[in-house]
């Protein structure tokens, strides 16, 4: 099955809103020739100005986070309900920086995923292992635990449907990036898991991303690898030049 490539820049907590639209009025040019699917994960605030600016063009709008309650006493949080009005299609969920700051876990992750097809809005589910874990040689059981945590309860349209990013901790924001050989791996096992937990069809399906330090340089080299389905992008993904060459790879 040849499955479309998907290439989500992570903002993390960078641009303000009205930087947000002037940089994607920008991108918006620049990648509007491009077949892959792009996504732009905004910071909250930014999220109206920015599916204001993509609007009628190929790059859809992504949140970083959500909260898994319709609403309530959850001061600070964001419901799906909120992101669904203001036309989000996509939410990040489980990325390493929430796990490490917030108190994420597998549980939360599993709830946000819930609750976010109950919205319409499709998960980019983030699992990856620490260094720690990596050099105590536990990378493929850790990898299993958070993907299975993850997926619990979740159905075999919706598995089909959502992503997930293979982040390796200690390559976020390092410059490190992962060999494709060593992002492969894990992405291969990853699919893996998927067809055990569900079906060869459903694990065919899925798509998963490799994220970490993914530069103009390194990305056609691992999106060329047989798992691995397009990226998940922090830092390269704030300029236009260079997130245009990585969402424009081509076979
Ligand atoms: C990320 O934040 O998901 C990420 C992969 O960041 P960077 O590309 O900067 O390593």
């Amino acid at each position: 099955m040849s499955r479309v490539k998907v290439i989500a820049g992570n903002w993390k907590m960078n641009k303000t809103p009205s930087e947000a639209a002037e940089f994607l009025s920008e991108l918006r040019e620049s990648v509007k020739d491009i077949k892959n699917d792009i996504i732009a994960a905004v910071p909250f605030v930014c999220i109206p100005a920015a599916v204001q600016a993509v609007s009628g063009s190929n790059i859809k709008i992504a949140a970083q986070n959500m909260h898994w309650k319709d609403k309530g006493a959850y001061t600070g949080e964001i419901s799906g309900g909120m992101l669904k009005d203001l036309g989000i299609e996509y939410v990040i969920i489980g990325h390493s920086e929430r796990r490490e700051y917030f108190a994420e876990t597998d549980e939360t992750v599993n709830l946000k995923a819930h609750a976010a097809f109950e919205y319409g809005i499709t998960p980019i589910i983030c699992v990856g292992e620490s260094l720690s874990q990596r050099d105590a040689g536990i990378t493929a059981e850790h990898i299993r635990i958070q993907v299975k945590g993850a997926l619990v309860g979740l159905s075999a349209e919706q598995v089909s449907s959502l992503i997930i990013a293979y982040e390796p901790i200690w390559a976020i924001g390092t410059g490190r990036t992962a060999t494709p050989e060593q992002a492969e791996e894990v992405c291969s096992l990853i699919r893996e898991t998927v067809r055990e937990l569900y079906s060869e069809a459903v694990s065919e399906a899925v798509r998963i991303q490799y994220g970490g330090s993914v530069t103009a340089e390194t990305s056609s080299v691992l999106f060329s690898m047989p798992d691995i389905d397009g990226g998940l992008v922090g830092g390269a993904s704030l300029k236009v030049k260079d997130f245009t060459i990585i969402a424009g790879y081509k076979k």
